[in-house]
């Protein structure tokens, strides 16, 4: 059977990044640069005052106290004062550009109005450069600020803004379909009898890609019935880059979907993962570049295989790099694991943030419809095939499943 990596690298090799486009910069959150942010001017663009202050020749400041003329005032966005003459001192504000001449600031607490003389008394003596913003110290003009392939993280769109970007090219943004099957299946709103089941795959996959920034559309739920499938499989593959389906993926009497995406013209790739929980799972492309992905219905195991494969695809297409796309933090184990089967395994942990960094924490689970004990984790520790013991202390890899906030 596919083993986990095995799936990964087929998806890597019928995935590829989506169109670029230009996006305003306010719309580009979490986007994937699809080219280098360049400076277009030195950073900052000139000397500047990091303090309230006076600015002067630090040569006139050697020794104190000392008096020196004031001649001028600038604040932060103020055109530059005239060249600063020796003896003389001009008042600045934090962000203002230093006269040419000047060096140095002294910071406004240091310095006191010198009696009736129109001058500046600096009590202390100051070491040049001291409290100045040098010109270029942060980047110069055509220094790379962001390189291509990076998410546009908060402090990026920063720094876009900073270089003059008021839009950016990234990678489109996927937009997923999500197609739940199951004629068991009912919405949150509606009375369930008991031998109906709530959707919730259906609004986990939805909050599970708007947390990473993709766009979904959901088009319901499905009944297990062929020509319904297949019909909603090419609507679905028609409006989305993606179509994630859940359950059905098995080998039961009404698990239609492997040939409802054969019967809807498109290629599986893989058809069982050999993973603990997550074993039934399809990937298929078509029609057109349409991925497919065919989900456990078990809740939890649909859990462990949209983040195992399917969240990682949806990084890669659009545009974040194969290396980056899913990867795995080292995390130490809280206590020892006793572990057994010959699948690789997927156990629900919590992350302890500890002086010594994050532990895992393991979460009881009963059985991979256990969708509560899901919402109590932080992710999945991964204990590949034949692994027995694993001795508290011991690094392991986590896939973390919730956003750190
Ligand atoms: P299946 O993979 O279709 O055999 O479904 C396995 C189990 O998951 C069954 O108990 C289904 O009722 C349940 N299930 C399937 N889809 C969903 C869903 N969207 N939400 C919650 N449970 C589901
Ligand atoms: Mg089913």
């Amino acid at each position: 059977m596919t083993s986990p990596d095995q799936a990964w690298a087929a998806i890597l090799a019928h995935s590829s990044p989506l169109p670029v486009v230009c996006v305003r910069l306010q719309d580009a959150l979490g986007c994937f640069l699809a080219e280098p942010i360049l400076a277009d001017r030195d950073i900052p663009p000139a000397d500047r005052s990091a303090m309230d202050g006076f600015a002067v020749c630090a040569a006139d400041v050697s020794s104190a106290p000392v008096e020196l003329t004031l001649t001028a005032e600038v604040a932060a966005g103020s055109a530059s004062a005239p060249p600063l003459a020796g003896g003389d001192c001009v008042r600045v504000f934090t962000g203002a550009n230093i006269p040419p001449g000047a060096d140095t600031v002294v910071m406004q607490e240091d310095t006191e109005p010198a009696a009736g003389s129109g001058k500046v008394r600096f009590r202390k003596a100051v070491s040049a450069g001291a409290n100045v913003f040098r010109r270029g110290e942060n980047a110069h003009a055509g220094d790379e600020l962001l390189g291509s392939g990076m998410a546009l993280t908060a402090a990026g769109a920063g720094v876009c803004a900073a270089a003059g970007c008021a839009e950016v090219r990234v990678h489109r943004r996927p937009t997923a379909a999500i197609l739940t099957t199951g004629t068991e299946l009912l919405d949150a709103a509606s009375p369930a009898l008991s031998h109906q089941t709530r959707n919730s795959n259906g609004p986990f996959v939805e909050a599970a890609l708007a947390e990473q920034g993709f766009l979904s559309i959901s088009p319901g739920s499905v009944a297990d019935d062929p020509d319904a499938l297949i019909a909603a499989l090419l609507t679905a593959a028609a409006r989305s880059d993606v179509v994630i389906l859940t359950g059905g993926v098995s080998v039961g009497k009404y698990d239609l979907v492997a040939e409802a995406v054969r019967q809807a013209g498109a290629t599986i790739h893989y058809h069982g993962v050999a993973m603990k929980p997550g074993k039934p799972q399809l990937f298929a492309t078509g029609p057109g570049a349409t991925l497919i992905f065919g989900l456990p219905g078990n809740p939890l195991s649909a859990m462990t295989g949209l983040y195992e494969l399917v969240v990682p695809a949806l990084r890669r297409i659009a545009g974040c790099p194969p290396a980056r796309c899913r990867t795995a933090l080292p995390v130490r184990l809280a206590r020892a694991l006793t572990v057994k089967g010959d699948r690789q395994q997927y156990l629900l942990a919590r992350l302890d943030w500890t002086t010594n960094g994050p532990e895992a924490v393991m979460v009881r689970t009963v059985g991979t419809a256990d969708l509560v004990a899901g919402a109590r984790a932080d992710g999945t520790v991964i204990v590949p095939p034949g692994t027995k013991e694993l001795p508290a202390g011991s690094w392991v890899d986590f896939r973390e499943w919730t956003l750190r906030r």
